[in-house]
């Protein structure tokens, strides 16, 4: 077994450098290159191309016939060859050497790799503490407070430009301990301050449902609960909301948020909708919003993803509502109301400063 495996994601220039020392101290021994990029006949090196985009543990791979496994690094930052290392585990390679850029070797294995993943974990939770203990924020999800929420959204020159509620970048958006969203919490707080939806018996349709406030509503006993999407596996019925199989006056309480944009005949949906919530009931009904548009900008014919995005602001949508909005709502025959919190509110739940709950009732 004079064979020798050679691993690894670095530039081709490194990794020729590194074949080329390997050779000159084992001048005996072949060479195959192990990859899952396809660079057969760069290097005067046997080539043996693996499935798949990277290493992963699910790969299965024979090393039976190495007698030395070398991993090619461009660093030693344990994470970046995380795939690697736990590609060879996988394969039952416990011991192997790693070559770096400088042609330094080292050996390295299985306990080491553990004992070094563990160690990083731990710097994970220590650099988490420091970042985001504290109290200026308070997630009523999980009753925790932070110092700091995490940012999510994409920085968007659409929803900048139309002056878009309900999304783009925020700084403190997502709760570091639950994961719930901004606008999470202030539907949270409004069918808390607004409806019995927590305490009493309700009727409650939940359309493509966040999922935290499922598992807050579902802890509700008395409530009559149902969930509902067009495609997801998670939701107790998969309906097309155009065409709901709901009989008339059914519910309490429906929450509907950030559907609408999707669907091409919304109209169609806002008809379903007010056919199967009870008189006086309430649903909440919220989309990005562009304050600055008057008139909601749809065109039926764009159904290219790029251009949606351009156009819409997103690849799945199909308008951006303007301030219109709520007379679509009016047109089929609901009564619109619009609901915002305090400034300290808002500053304490780290909310979306502009953002309000527009709900409805029949
Ligand atoms: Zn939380």
């Amino acid at each position: 077994m004079n064979k020798i495996a050679l691993i690894g994601s670095v530039s081709l220039e490194i990794l020729k450098r590194q074949i080329e020392y390997i050779q000159s101290i084992f001048p005996d021994m072949s060479i195959t290159l192990i990859s899952c990029k396809k660079i057969e006949n760069l290097f005067n090196v046997e080539y043996r191309h693996v499935n798949g985009n990277s290493f992963s543990k699910d790969i299965d791979f024979d090393f039976s016939e190495f007698s030395t496994i070398f991993v090619c690094q461009n660093n030693n930052v344990v994470q970046n060859y995380q795939n690697v290392y736990e590609f060879l585990i996988h394969n039952g390679i416990n011991s192997f050497k790693i070559i770096y850029p400088d042609l330094k070797i080292k050996i390295f294995g299985k306990n080491t790799y553990f004992l070094k993943k563990k160690f990083l974990s731990l710097l994970e939770k220590i650099n988490f503490f420091l970042k985001c203990y504290g109290k200026n924020y308070f997630c009523p999800f999980c009753n925790k407070t932070s110092r700091k929420m995490l940012p999510t959204g994409v920085k968007s020159e659409f929803f900048k430009k139309y002056n878009v509620i309900g999304g783009g970048y925020r700084e403190n958006a997502l709760c570091p301990h639950c994961g719930s969203f901004d606008r999470e919490r202030l539907l949270y707080l409004f069918l808390k301050e607004n409806t019995s939806i927590f305490t009493d018996k309700n009727s409650v349709l939940h359309m493509a449902p966040e999922k935290r406030l499922t598992e807050i509503l579902k802890q509700n006993r008395q409530i009559e609960y149902y969930t509902c999407d067009l495609y997801s596996q998670d939701v107790m019925y998969n309906m097309d909301i155009t065409d709901l199989k709901f009989e008339d006056n059914k519910f309490d309480i429906i929450i509907c948020n950030h559907v609408l944009e999707h669907i091409d005949n919304d109209i169609k949906a806002m008809k379903e909708l007010y056919r199967v919530l009870k008189k006086d009931g309430k649903a909440i009904l919220q989309v990005p919003l562009a304050l600055n548009i008057q008139n909601t900008y749809e065109d039926r014919s764009v159904i290219d993803e790029d251009e949606r995005e351009n156009k819409f602001g997103q690849k799945d949508h199909v308008r951006i509502y303007g301030m219109d909005y709520m007379d679509r709502l009016r047109s089929v025959g609901f009564s619109v109301f619009e609901w915002k919190t305090g400034p300290e509110v808002r500053e304490r739940y780290s909310l979306i400063d502009k953002e309000f709950i527009i709900w409805v009732t029949k």
